[in-house]
């Protein structure tokens, strides 16, 4: 799919782009947020306000993975950025203006009341989340800086292929997830489709160096049933690896262009994440602190929630 092919399918899924190799998409929470006051699960769990997140990508057509379950169009060619590089302030400027943009349909809608209107008009969140592998953008360092100054947080989502990238970081955004989508390489081949023969030694390569950064560090199992659901010893042991502050494991969502790759009998039901977390949990020594079954995750992590979550008492099972 040339670049021209990709913006104009892009474009038609909602993307605004903002560089040659960046796009924004406006959240569904980002709406439910400003129209229903509900945020995402990341709001229950982290504090994010969600009609103030914007969700991009810098690494739009860059990706070494075709995950089945992804969402997005892999359109990629590239499991490298082979471009003259967008330039982070102007990136951040713009990607900012094109929330602006999106959000501007909102305004007098007697659903959004004016406070939330006006905050969702200072974003105070980037979720770097959006489509391809973000660690390929090679000024990552100084847009992150940037956000900081500005007094805006981050999530970084990576698929941990890029050790490399990982190791370079600094500095750290705000919550930094690596996404674990296979309890070993066997699966992990069938279910990414790789394009690097070495991306499970990399993954495991990117555990090992989580485990000593020093931001709030997040591995999330996304769980497809038939396809990486259960071997909870061996996510046990990944996850032993990196010793993340948080674990999330969430069902598979059946939505956007994995709808070609995978059925509904794929999508597992919330029971299933629960009994999986509840397995990790014990093979792990971390506890279920939360769990929202509208998005199928739960949050696993450590009694001293207090150091990351501060006034939130533990949820115990059943409580
Ligand atoms: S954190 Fe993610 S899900 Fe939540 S509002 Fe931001 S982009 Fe959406």
């Amino acid at each position: 799919m040339g670049d021209q092919d990709l913006s104009t399918e892009l474009a038609g899924q909602g993307y605004q782009l903002t560089g040659r190799h960046s796009a924004v998409k406006l959240c569904y929470w980002t709406r439910q947020s400003l129209v229903e006051g509900r945020d995402c699960y990341k709001g229950r769990f982290y504090g994010i306000e969600s009609h103030r997140c914007v969700q991009m990508s810098p690494a739009i057509d860059s990706c070494n993975l075709h995950c089945r379950f992804c969402w997005r169009s892999q359109g990629w060619e590239n499991d490298e950025m082979m471009t003259e590089y967008d330039d982070p302030e102007a990136l951040l400027d713009r990607s900012i203006d094109a929330q602006l943009r999106m959000l501007s349909g909102f305004k007098g809608d007697p659903a959004v009341t004016l406070e939330r209107w006006e905050a969702a008009q200072s974003p105070r969140h980037i979720a770097i989340s959006l489509t391809g592998e973000p660690t390929l953008y090679p000024k990552m360092n100084r847009f992150l800086e940037l956000c900081h100054a500005r007094g805006i947080t981050t999530f970084l989502v990576t698929n941990g292929t890029n050790p490399d990238g990982l190791r370079a970081l600094d500095p750290l955004p705000t919550q930094l997830y690596i996404s674990v989508t296979a309890p070993n390489e066997e699966v992990f081949r069938r279910l990414t489709l790789p394009t690097d023969p070495h991306a499970w030694s990399r993954l495991r390569e990117s555990l090992e160096i989580l485990r000593h950064l020093r931001t709030r560090r997040v591995v999330r199992h996304t769980l497809v049933r038939g396809w990486n659901l259960g071997w909870v010893e061996q996510y046990a042991e990944l996850d032993g690896l990196a010793r993340p502050d948080f674990i999330e494991p969430k069902g598979y969502v059946y939505m956007g262009r994995s709808r070609q790759r995978l059925g509904r009998d794929h999508v597992p039901e919330h029971s299933e994440i629960s009994g999986f977390a509840h397995q990790l949990a014990g093979r792990t020594g971390y506890e279920v602190l939360d769990e929202s079954r509208e998005s199928k995750v739960l949050l696993l992590g450590h009694q001293d929630v207090e150091r990351y979550l501060p006034g939130r008492a533990p949820l115990r099972v059943g409580g």
